[in-house]
């Protein structure tokens, strides 16, 4: 086992790697901007470096300072979290050649499943359905405006190197396409560095369903059930939980297994996440697959009661995973991310921390790196908290939910909490009725719009 691991990032997910750390007995070197010096990642790590000033380009993804600072801590593993350097294949690499470990994927991996359209044709070679679209990325608009008419409308164009809800287009009729294919490639090329463009036919209710995945470099491959991911504002997600409410017993085992061949397929090591849309009609399809530690993981940590960090900990160590393909969710669990945002402008809101009460009592965990007093700064995410609740059963954990909500007293800073108290209060959403539009139809009600059309 490792001594010392470096940790590559910052709030809440730096101190939940630390904590799994501190159970293995690890000792943690945390790497701050200036902007974080009073963090708490910082506070409860053994070793603290500055890396960089606030922007993340001049510290959280300053990788030569992060390098540095291993080495002259004498780090023998980086763990990376999720965002900044968790999915950037080079990094990973460079990790490798200063002969450090790697708490993630091989970098193949990485780059294979980075490219989200040869992520596509990878799963589609393993025998795993994918969305009708697109093979290749599309050269023209012409040729996007063939095959929209071939798939019908509606259409997404996505990113290839997309990520984080960024860099999608829909498009309704034929008449956009044009100018949607010249933005969306625009955009990709000012966000990502890469152009290259691919098209999906667009599912108009789905549910988003992701497996999760854990991979020795045994080959010993298993999934953790699903996560639903329904609750989404902008594709970003907003709640979680696990398991869904859409899926059988058998659907579970359908779609896990085929989440475990395409890992296996690629030789996949460590923790990843296959994201599927289900359809109304029961069909599902692979949409990407995250080669991370995702913000969602404590659902499905309280419902497999496995810990998932010091499982990527120890399969990068080299341990054999000690688990079998046969899981069985234990209860219900429902995280709700709590941002530093105005919960109906969705505007940002840094600042100090004036009141700090978290939540807690039966089923209730609290995964945050703020503190009263703290000043959440202006430079990144604005994630600070994120309540996950655990019950015998959904309406159970509904319940603890609401209450933890009712008692969480943040001041100082607006958050998120009353859009969540009142999303955690909704019929459709109490009686399980989600689909990745719940969020567009529930923010007009709350407007008062009328329902839209599409
Ligand atoms: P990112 O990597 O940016 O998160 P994803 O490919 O995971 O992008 O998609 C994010 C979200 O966008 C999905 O959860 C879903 O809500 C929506 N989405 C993506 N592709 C489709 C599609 N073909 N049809 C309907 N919705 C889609």
């Amino acid at each position: 086992m490792f001594e010392k691991i470096l940790i590559a990032n910052r709030g809440e997910i730096a101190l939940r790697i630390n904590q799994a750390c501190r159970e293995l007995g690890i000792a943690t070197v945390a790497v701050h901007s200036t902007a974080d010096t009073e963090s708490l990642h910082v506070t409860y790590a053994d070793e603290g470096i500055c890396i960089g000033p606030p922007p993340s380009s001049e510290s959280y993804l300053n990788i030569t300072a992060i390098l540095a600072a291993a080495e002259i801590t004498g780090a023998e593993a980086v763990h990376p979290g999720y965002g900044f350097l968790a999915e950037n294949a080079s990094f990973a690499e460079m990790v490798h050649e200063c002969h450090l470990a790697w708490i993630g994927p091989r970098p193949e991996s990485i780059r294979l499943m980075g490219d989200k359209s040869k992520a596509r044709q990878t799963a589609a070679a393993a025998g795993v359905p994918v969305i009708p679209g697109s093979s290749e990325p599309l050269q023209t608009p012409e040729e996007a405006r063939r095959l929209a008419a071939e798939l019908g409308f509606p259409v997404i164009l996505k990113a290839s190197a997309g990520g984080g809800g960024r860099g999608m287009r829909i498009a309704r009729r034929e008449g956009e396409i044009e100018s949607l294919f010249e933005t969306a490639s625009e955009e990709a090329e000012r966000a990502f560095g890469d152009g290259a463009i691919y098209m999906e036919k667009y599912l108009v209710e789905p549910r988003h369903i992701e497996f999760q995945i854990l991979a020795d470099r045994f080959g010993r491959v298993v999934h953790l059930g699903e996560r639903e991911c329904s609750i989404q504002r902008r594709h970003q997600k907003l709640i979680e939980e696990a398991p869904s409410p859409a899926l059988t017993p058998a659907l579970r085992r359908e779609i896990g297994a085929t989440a475990v061949q395409l890992a296996e397929n690629v030789g996949y090591e460590n923790a990843g996440t296959v994201e599927f849309l289900l359809d109304q009609d029961g069909s599902f399809y692979f949409m990407e697959m995250n080669t991370r530690i995702q913000v969602e993981h404590p659902v499905t940590e309280l419902v497999s009661g496995v810990d998932l960090v010091k499982q990527q900990i120890r399969i990068a160590a080299g341990e054999r995973l000690e688990l079998e393909n046969d899981f069985v969710p234990r209860g219900h669990a429902i995280e709700c991310r709590i941002n530093a945002e105005h919960p109906e402008s969705f505007r940002p809101s840094p600042g100090r921390v004036t009141t700090f009460h978290p939540p807690g009592g039966p089923g209730i965990r609290v995964d945050t790196h703020v503190y009263e007093r703290y000043v959440v700064p202006p430079h990144y995410d604005s994630l600070v908290a994120k309540i996950i609740a655990h019950g015998e059963d959904r309406d159970e954990a509904i319940a603890r939910m609401q209450r933890a909500l009712d008692f969480f007293v943040v001041e100082g800073v607006e958050t998120t909490i009353p859009l969540h108290q009142r999303i955690v209060r909704d019929t459709d959403f109490r009686a399980g009725r989600l689909s990745t539009r719940f969020m567009e139809r529930f923010l007009a009600e709350d407007r008062g719009d009328e329902p839209a059309d599409s």
